[in-house]
């Protein structure tokens, strides 16, 4: 095997080592003790450091058990700050904000504050594709790790997804790992640098992390390409303007291979005639869209995304195809629950946000009824207007408080109804929907005003049309 592939599967991530202790044995103390506190701990342990977990909240029994028997220290609803003070590294949950008094005492004090992922990433040899992105994250993080799969690569998968990248470094040893990467995580880097960076797109989310400045967000999103030298790739969506435009101004050392769904792209991905067409060097691959396993758009942008991976390293063009063929997405994300007189009933749960949802209605083929709201994040939903008017009949608003999306689509439809229960929800859309509808649960809103996350709110959603 020669070429582009050598280049990547040849250099080791870790980079000569780091900034952490002086001599002795190193102290690590971990900011929160969930997943990848956790999985932190046991990483850390393994490596010799001498390790404190502190939550400022209660920590889960599964976690303490794992703590416990190990034999890391941890504690609860507090901060031993001057413990916390001294330590040589902390490792800060991705769900912690940065601006914690602590954490600006902490960096006062030159101790370094990094992610789990920085952190995880110092010892592994392992290659790495990091994904970010404001959406699209988790389908393309699978979709690449079901591509590898089928391709006979040993690779992990961590990130965001199920158990933590530290803890699956202490235990296992692939060949490589696909890392579902937030901002956050993103936030806490130093010198992580991914052999292959993918950025999905950026739309306005999570402002309230980032003094509500979308060029900080963007900023954040772009440290997924900080570290990168020549020989590594950076994957992007070229049809986005935020991106373009950060783009314009920012040093990129790897390689870009853009996706496109509106322009011919020489080297990377664009869509012609119905086909997805890859170009890597003197590569090429390309297979209808009417066979991928996914639809909508926004898949084919992932697909395109997760193909360009799969040429890097050189997977069958057949074994490429046949994955993209067989990829079933991720639960709560354009899910097709059950037909039911002819009715296709989607769980889209998963879309918290407008852009989300923009995607969802456009990939509609059918006459919709719409169910949405939930906590509003401060959303515009203009742009949804004209796909409003195009393919939804109905809308059901499920939230506490919907009066914006009353005003904004009062007018689009002839009926708009209000509920504040899933079932009842579901039961109206299974009265106004007619064969050959969709009923399509996509809220474009966060769940936490009705239910405990947008996992609870599918669930629900799914088990209310199972018994219709
Ligand atoms: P993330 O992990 O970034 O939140 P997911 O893959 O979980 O992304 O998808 C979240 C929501 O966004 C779902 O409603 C999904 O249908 C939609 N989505 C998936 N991929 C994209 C994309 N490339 N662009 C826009 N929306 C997307």
């Amino acid at each position: 095997m020669a070429g582009e592939n050598k280049n990547i599967k040849d250099r080791k991530t870790s980079p000569s080592s780091q900034i952490y202790w002086a001599g002795g044995t190193p102290s690590l103390v971990i900011l929160g003790g969930g997943e990848s506190g956790a999985g932190t701990a046991i990483l850390g342990k393994k490596q010799g450091f001498e390790v404190f977990v502190s939550d400022k909240g209660k920590i889960k029994d599964k976690y303490k058990e794992v703590l416990e028997h190990i034999e890391v220290e941890w504690e609860e609803l507090k901060h031993s700050e001057a413990r916390i003070l001294n330590a040589d590294v902390v490792m800060k949950s991705p769900g912690i904000p940065d601006n914690l008094p602590l954490v600006l005492k902490l960096k006062e004090k030159g101790i370094p504050v990094i992610s789990e992922i920085e952190f995880a990433s110092e010892f592994t040899s392992a290659k790495i594709i990091g994904v970010t992105g404001s959406n699209g994250k988790t389908t393309t993080t699978r979709f690449i790790h079901h591509i590898l799969e089928a391709g006979g690569i040993s690779a992990g998968m961590a990130g965001n997804i199920g158990d933590s990248f530290a803890k699956q470094v202490a235990e296992t040893n692939p060949d490589w790992f696909v890392l579902e990467l937030s901002s956050f995580q993103l936030d806490g880097i130093v010198n992580f640098r991914p052999n292959i960076a993918v950025l999905t797109n950026i739309t306005p989310d999570h402002l309230d992390r980032y003094e509500y400045k979308l060029e900080n967000y963007v900023a954040s999103k772009f440290r997924i390409t900080e570290n990168q030298e020549e020989e590594d790739f950076f994957i992007f969506d070229a049809d986005d303007e935020i991106v373009w435009d950060k783009l314009k101004s920012y040093p990129i050392k790897a390689q870009r291979l853009p996706f496109s769904l509106q322009q011919k792209i020489e080297s990377g991905a664009y869509l012609a005639n119905k086909e997805i067409i890859v170009t890597t060097k003197n590569n090429q691959f390309n297979m209808p869209t009417s066979t991928l396993g996914l639809q909508g758009k926004h898949n084919a942008k992932n697909a395109m995304a997760a193909a360009t991976v799969a040429q890097l390293l050189r997977i069958r063009k057949e074994t490429i195809r046949e994955s993209m063929e067989s990829f079933q997405g991720v639960e709560h994300r354009l899910e097709k629950v059950l037909k039911i007189n002819n009715v296709q009933y989607i769980n889209d749960s998963k879309a918290t946000n407008v852009n989300a949802t923009f995607y969802a209605l456009e990939s509609m083929e059918t006459e919709t009824v719409w169910i949405v709201g939930g906590t509003d994040k401060g959303n515009i939903y203009d742009d949804l207007l004209p796909l409003v008017n195009e393919k939804v009949k109905a809308i059901i608003c499920l939230g506490i408080e919907n009066s914006k999306l009353i005003k904004t689509f009062g007018n689009c439809v002839d009926t708009m109804l209000e509920t504040q229960s899933m079932k009842e929800a579901v039961h109206m859309a299974y009265g106004l929907a007619e064969k050959g509808n969709s009923v399509l649960l996509s809220p474009a809103c966060a769940s936490f005003d009705l239910f405990e996350n947008y996992e609870d709110r599918g669930r629900q959603f799914k088990e209310a049309v199972r018994n219709l």
